[in-house]
Order: structure tokens, then sequence, then C-alpha cells
């Protein structure tokens, strides 16, 4: 694969159709018009992985320490995507959401969230047990807090929109394989054996994101350790109004099964964490070796298993078994009953994790020559998606000009 200084197929390449590829390629074109931009995704079209199998909740920055990446997009990411939506008539809603404590243990983690959300700028109101059932007949907790700005919307539209408006060149069924860089850029062949020069690339591959950065010849420092979560539709879905999510455990980056009444009317009860065998393993038989011995190659893998396994098993015998998830998600919902599940599609989240077992928590950008890696982007980086596209389009910018 070789190019002289004037045959560029274009400016910048961006790796993935996901919802951060394309609201990359969509801040490109808008920040610097003229840029070509070329978005290379394996599958037949967009958000087919993270950014189509998610909760669809706008989240509103509440969780997040104040002054990361999370919290500062999140906020103003929720806000965007509320316009976003409304200027490209995509189907949303603020709903406002509950976070209920079923437990005295979880008090004080509660109220550190009403804490963190002024910090972060965001309407709280706090709630005893009897407004809890203002809000939601059916849900039983000791306190609540009342998050005014959360809000649903369908993440694969915006996606799709944001694919559309960038005018950037999209090309599906285009998987890269092999990365070439050269002082001049970055040359990149597919599975079908396209190649496409560019003078920068930029790397948004979500569960493969460490693949390509290893295949531009880069260390990410980290992998990713899918973990899968799983729904269940709600067969009464009566039962819920809005959004009932529980006091998440600090220890880990996810926010615990909450019960969503998604843009559909339809409500998920989900998701849980289990390990999956696959990056793309949506369920327990999808097994791929190759990527079960990488990640099980990977020493910060053992030292999650080590730390965590009370936790993992209790994940895992909640996936296995219907009745011990009924059970867990009644805390919140004491007239759910097992025949109130029924299976959903799951999704599986591309989670960094270092060398020594730490969780990365916040987004992970990474430069490289001519190269922007997106090591780390999880929820919330659909809500955040726009200010994030921005912040990767600014650096991709800077290694144009470079
Ligand atoms: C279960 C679950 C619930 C979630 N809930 C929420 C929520 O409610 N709100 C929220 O804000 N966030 C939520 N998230 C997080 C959010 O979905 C992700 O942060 C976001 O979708 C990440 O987008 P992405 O573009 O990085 O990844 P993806 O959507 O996974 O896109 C990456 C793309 O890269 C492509 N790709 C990979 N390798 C290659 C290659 N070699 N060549 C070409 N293409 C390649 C893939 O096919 C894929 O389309 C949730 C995530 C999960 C899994």
């Amino acid at each position: 694969m070789r190019a002289s200084g004037h045959d560029f197929d274009c400016d910048v390449l961006v790796v993935g159709g996901g919802i951060v590829g394309l609201s990359t390629a969509y801040a490109l074109t808008r920040s610097a018009p003229g840029t070509r931009v070329t978005v290379l995704e394996k599958e037949r079209g967009p958000a087919r992985h993270q950014t189509g199998r998610n909760s669809g909740v706008i989240h509103s920055g509440i969780y997040y320490r104040p002054g990361s990446l999370k919290a500062r997009f999140a906020v103003r990411g929720a806000a965007e995507m509320v316009k976003f939506c409304a200027e490209y008539g995509i189907d949303h809603e603020v709903t406002g959401k509950l976070i209920v404590a079923t437990d005295r243990d979880e008090l004080p983690r509660l109220h550190a969230l009403v804490q963190r959300g002024r910090e972060n700028g965001i309407p709280v109101r706090e709630l005893g047990p009897a407004q809890i059932t203002e809000y939601e007949p059916e849900v039983r907790g000791l306190a609540a807090i009342h998050v005014g700005t959360t809000g649903i919307c369908d993440y694969g539209a915006v996606a799709a929109q944001l694919a559309t408006a960038s005018g950037a060149e999209v090309r599906y069924d285009e998987e890269v394989t092999v990365v070439d860089r050269r002082p001049w850029g970055v040359a990149v062949r597919t599975r079908t054996g396209t190649v496409v020069r560019a003078r920068v690339l930029v790397n948004c591959a979500g569960l493969y994101c460490d693949r390509v950065a290893l295949l531009a010849g880069d260390d990410p420092g980290m992998r990713i350790v899918p973990f899968r979560g799983e729904y269940y539709d709600l067969a009464r879905p009566g039962l819920v109004r809005g959004l009932v999510y529980p006091v998440p455990d600090p220890a880990f980056p996810f926010l615990g099964v909450h019960l969503t009444r998604g843009i559909d009317g339809g409500v998920h009860v989900g998701p849980n964490a289990v390990p999956a065998l696959a990056r793309e393993g949506y369920d327990w038989s999808t097994v791929r070796p190759l990527e079960l011995a990488g990640t099980l190659g990977w020493p910060g893998s053992w030292h999650i298993a080590l730390r965590h396994w009370r936790y993992g098993v209790g994940e895992v015998r909640r996936s296995l078994s219907k009745r011990a998830f009924t059970t867990s998600a009644r805390r919140l919902l004491p007239a759910l009953t097992e025949d109130d599940l029924r299976p959903a599609p799951a999704g599986v989240r591309a989670q960094a994790v270092l060398r020594d077992g730490t969780l990365a928590d916040d987004f992970l950008i990474r430069e490289a020559p001519r190269t922007v890696h997106v090591l780390n982007a999880p929820s919330p980086a659909a809500t955040a998606s726009l200010p994030i596209g921005r912040e990767i389009a600014h650096r991709a910018l800077i290694a144009l000009s470079a």
C-alpha cells in the first residue's frame, strides 16, 4: 500500500460506524468544511453494536466525578442530544428518573449522589417513601432522588442521522484488517481488499478499539474486556411509568439493573453485567476461542476476577436463573413475577481494563502520530456523543495540520 503526497482518498478516515465514529465525522465536516471524511464500518449499517443495543437513556450526568470528561460531556451532551433529536424529528422525551435506595447501607451513597448532582449543576429533588409512590406507584424504597433532566431516545436513529448529516462517505461491509502508518499518512486495507489512504486515522472501533490500535502499531496500554448486559421486557409495562434506577455500586462503572420505559412504550428490565465469551457475544452460546484467549491472557482480567469474583458469581447466577434475576429486581418492584419477564436482545459493553485490573472509568482518548484512538467510550458515551465527537474531531484536525 503506497501513496505519494497527492493521492489521498480522504483527509480523515474514521474506523467504526457507531455513534462515536459518526459524531466525529459530523463534527469534522461542521467545524472544518471541505475536510474529506470517510467512515469504514464492518457491518451492513450503522449502530449494529453498542449504539443499537443499549438502554436508550439520555443520562443527566449526575454520577460522574466533577471535572471528568464524563461529567463535562454528559451534562452538555444531554442538552445537545435533546436539541439534535428535536431538530431532526427523532423520537425522544425528557422523562426524568428516580434513583431509589432500597437498603439502609445505600443511603449515604444516595446522599453523596445528591451532592455530586449539585456539583455538576443538575437539578435533583430528594424524596421519601410516600413521594416515591407518587411518581411510581409500584416502586418501593427507603428514599430516592428525582433527576429532572434525564430522557430517552433512539440512538440507532441518531447514528443514522449523523451519518447522513455529516456528508461523509460512509462505507459499510468494510472491516479494517490492516493499518499501515507512514510519515505521510495512513493506509488501511479491509477484508474485501479495499485500500483507503488518509492523512489521519481515527479509531472509533468500540469493542475492537484495542485491536485497531495494535494494528496501527500502537500499544494502547489497555484491553477491552467485554461485559454483556442482558435485558428482559416487562409483560405488564403498566407496572412502571418512567425510569427507575438502583443506587450504583461505586466499585463498578455499571449502573445496576434498572427499569426503563423506552421510546417505543415498552419497559426494559436490565442490564446485568456478565463476562461475554466473545466481544460480540450476545448470549452464552457465542464463544470465540481466540478472543476469549486474548481476554484471559491480559493480566488485568485476572486482577478483576480475583478482586470482584463474589460480585461476578452473583451476576452469573442471575443470568442463568430467571428466578434469581426476578428476586433481585423485586427489591425495586415488589409486584414483579417471573412470568412478567420476557427475554430481550442483549448488549455488550466495551470496557477498557488496564494491566493492573483498573476498570477505566473516564473516557479515554489517546493520540499517536497521525492517529487518534478512542480507547474507552462506555456509558454515557451515547448521551455525550456530540461533545465527544467535537473533542475527537478537534484532535484529528490538529493531527491533520501537523
Ligand atoms: C447494555 C448497554 C447499555 C447502555 N446504555 C446506555 C444508555 O442508556 N445511555 C448512554 O448514553 N449510553 C449507554 N451505553 C453506552 C453506549 O451505548 C456506548 O457508549 C456507545 O454506543 C459507544 O459507541 P461507539 O461508537 O464507541 O461503539 P459502537 O456502537 O460499538 O461502534 C463501534 C463500531 O465499530 C465497528 N468496528 C469494529 N471494528 C471494526 C473494524 N476493524 N473495521 C470497521 N469497523 C469496525 C463496529 O462494527 C461498530 O459498529 C450502553 C451500552 C451498553 C452495552
